[in-house]
């Protein structure tokens, strides 16, 4: 008889991981809470447009993962054009280049904040000789921040734009929290301007480049959203017999005295001799019996929470606003603002454009308990202060609470993290995996890979 797999959570990787199951014997089912698969990487259909959860494109220097994608659309290969990659951030008053680099400093912000930045880090460098290396663990992103970049662009950069979007002071939250942080010093980005080489490879793992390099790499975008990627994968793996549960609802999983699972939902009960779970970690620990008996595990779990997204979409009547794809912001009740028609123009209306802007929160927090209207009205006050747009451009909008959406990397999250790996991850035949799963800040190719791995860990069964 072929072995059962249950797959908890229909975004990239659980469906990545199907994917991979369903060419092999095995009798594969996901549940999935939503209406819909994709999970963060869906596409919604809001009045005339296709809406992401976010700005998203598909990048990666992973050739297997890269071609499988590009295969995706093989009959059609049009529907997934490049795109050009065209990032902002409203720093100062100024508009800079994305990620912040020496180049932004010294060339796009007038004449005083390099001087004052150069002096500021010159300070910290000359400083760090003399003072006690922290462990690379314990840095928090200040620490790392000054020493990296000096006090001037610690105070006016990375800590108002850090603590807007985490909702964390700086001194509690580690280093991590910037990809390959380590690899993106005042110095090296001064280095790659002057020699315009990439930087050292980074060990960012699974992938194998560090922030500015991922940035660097050709992107592509399929017409019609993102959320194509995911709508396509679902459809070979149904065409391979997977069985995919919509609105349903993980609600408990129970290890059973045989090894088996069993995993309840809010219609039905599911048995599986493998089980691959993409969901938070806070919620499965908690729900997963008997291992929820061990007081230690579960509170290590509900240290790990995530941050989460109130994305407001816009549809505008005006074109070429912004005049990048995204754009960040520092000093502002949003993080990024994005023109999601510069990824595919066929996405909204002729002559209308659509705008997803991203307010990060914790659950619970007043912005997550928020009137949509009320989340409305403080963006469009601050849009309209910064000529982006004007009230009157504004046909319609909407606002979307997306949950889980960032692994929060507090300082010594990597300790709570090894704490359930005894009894946790190294549950026989259980997988944790995923963003959520695993409580990494990746990109759609390395959720992918995760999905193709932990299938290659079955099949050693
Ligand atoms: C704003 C934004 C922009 C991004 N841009 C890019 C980009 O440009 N390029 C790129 O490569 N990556 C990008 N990413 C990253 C990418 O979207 C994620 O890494 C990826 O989608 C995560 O996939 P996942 O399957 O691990 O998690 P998720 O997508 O979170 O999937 C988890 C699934 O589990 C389901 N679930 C949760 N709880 C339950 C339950 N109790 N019962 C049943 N189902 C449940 C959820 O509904 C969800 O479908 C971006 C992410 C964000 C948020």
């Amino acid at each position: 008889m072929k072995k059962k797999v249950l797959i908890l959570g229909a975004g990239i990787t659980g469906l990545s991981a199907a994917w991979k199951l369903s060419q092999d014997e095995y009798d594969v089912t996901i549940i999935e809470k939503d209406t819909a698969v994709g999970g963060l990487a869906k596409t919604i259909k809001f009045k005339d447009s296709f809406v992401d959860i976010g700005p998203h494109s598909f990048f990666s220097e992973d050739r297997e993962i890269y071609d499988t994608v590009k295969s995706l659309f093989k009959d059609e290969p049009e529907e997934i054009p490049k795109v050009k990659r065209s990032v902002k951030m409203f720093f100062m008053n100024y508009y800079v280049d994305y990620p912040l680099s020496a180049k932004s400093i010294l060339f796009q912000m007038g004449p005083i904040i390099p001087i004052k930045s150069f002096l500021s880090f010159l300070k910290s460098f000359v400083k760090s000789f003399f003072t006690k290396k922290i462990d690379v663990k314990l840095l928090s992103i200040e620490e790392w921040a000054i020493s990296n970049f000096g006090f001037f662009l610690y105070k006016n950069f990375f800590k108002p734009y850090t603590e807007q979007f985490w909702k964390i002071e700086t001194s509690k939250l580690s280093h991590r929290v910037i990809p390959a942080s380590k690899k993106l010093d005042f110095a090296k980005t001064l280095k790659h301007l002057f020699f315009n080489k990439y930087l050292e490879i980074s060990k960012r793992e699974p992938g194998s480049l560090n922030l500015v390099q991922r940035e660097s790499l050709p992107t592509f975008y399929p017409k019609k959203g993102f959320g194509q990627i995911a709508e396509k994968i679902k459809s070979k793996v149904e065409k391979n017999n997977t069985k995919i549960d919509l609105n349903t609802e993980v609600k408990k999983v129970i290890l059973k005295q045989d090894g088996r699972f069993q995993v309840d939902t809010d219609t039905k009960s599911y048995e599986a001799d493998y089980l691959i779970s993409t969901l938070p970690l806070d919620y499965l620990v908690k729900n997963f019996e008997p291992l929820n008996k061990n007081k230690d595990l579960v509170k290590s779990s509900e240290k790990l929470n995530y941050l989460s997204l109130k994305m407001l979409y816009l549809i505008v009547k005006k074109k070429n606003i912004l005049g990048c794809q995204y754009c960040y912001f520092v000093n502002r009740p949003y993080n990024r603002v994005s023109n999601l028609n510069l990824f595919s123009d066929i996405i909204s209306k002729e002559g209308t454009s659509a705008l997803s802007v991203e307010i990060s929160c914790h659950k619970n927090s007043s912005t997550w308990m928020s009137k949509d209207q009320d989340i409305f009205e403080e963006c469009i006050k601050n849009l309209v202060n910064d000529k982006i747009l004007e009230r009157n451009d504004i046909l319609d909008w909407k606002v979307l609470d997306v949950p889980n959406v960032y692994p929060i990397y507090k300082i010594n999250y990597e300790n709570d993290l090894k704490n359930l790996e005894k009894e946790f991850f190294k549950t026989k035949n259980f997988y944790s995996i995923g963003r959520l799963g695993q409580f990494f800040y990746g990109d759609i190719d390395q959720m992918i890979r995760l999905g193709f791995n932990v299938v290659k860990k079955i099949l050693k069964t």
